[in-house]
């Protein structure tokens, strides 16, 4: 029996979690977790690059061409090529470096400026990986309290984006999302209810 989390905000905005391959999302856009160079790499990003095929890559190759490498916390669009998404937004996670480079806030700008895009291109669902997570050594339990904080600010002000999933790789990431999640609404339980919602089938996705 699969696991997913709901947080419910005002106006029918929501926030799931859930721990799944993001490059099977059925959304809008499926963000990556990607380098600046733009040209591909291990992780999620290797395999939204695989998933989706070569298209994303011309794309970025053109991207590049036109704005030079993609800055930290920055983002751009192309193409999800053949994933189900129909739009696959790149950003640039901060590398750990201890905590005193700013990572904090290049992270947020990440899960900021990746749903003003969204929402720049009338795109209603969107799914995040563990930005920073993998290679780049952003400490899970810090990086999931700045998704959380940074995702359910935008997603109070977005126009059409309603919906965000964040799709995390491991049960161990599953249990730690969850708990910097209930923690950030314990202290703020007028922003969002939480739903446990119990998937029978490992395909089912919407309740
Ligand atoms: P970064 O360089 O930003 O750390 P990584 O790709 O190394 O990026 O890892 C980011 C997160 O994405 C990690 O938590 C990793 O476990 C996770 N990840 C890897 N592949 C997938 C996938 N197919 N779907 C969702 N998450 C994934």
């Amino acid at each position: 029996m699969r696991e997913l989390l709901k947080f419910e905000l005002r106006g029918g905005h929501a926030l799931f979690l859930e721990e799944g391959d993001i490059t099977r999302q059925a959304v809008d856009a499926i963000v990556n977790a990607a380098n600046s160079s733009l040209m591909g790499g291990g992780g999620v990003d290797g395999a939204i690059h695989r998933a989706g095929g070569p298209a994303i890559l011309e794309e970025c190759k053109r991207v590049v061409a036109r704005q030079g490498h993609l800055p930290t916390g920055q983002a751009v669009s192309t193409t999800g090529g053949r994933l189900k998404a129909a739009f696959v937004i790149h950003t640039v996670g901060p590398i750990w470096r201890g905590g005193m480079e700013g990572e904090a806030g290049l992270l947020a700008s990440c899960y900021r400026e990746t749903i003003h895009l969204a929402d720049r291109l009338h795109l209603h669902t969107m799914a995040f990986p563990a930005i920073s997570t993998g290679v780049y050594g952003y400490p899970v339990t810090q990086a999931a309290e700045i998704a959380f904080r940074a995702t359910l600010e935008e997603l109070a002000e977005t126009r059409t984006v309603h919906e965000v999933r964040f799709v995390v790789f491991s049960d161990e990431a599953y249990r730690i999302f969850a708990d910097a999640g209930r923690r950030y609404i314990e202290d703020r339980p007028s922003l969002a209810k939480i739903h446990k919602i119990q998937l029978s089938s490992p395909d089912e996705r919407e309740p």
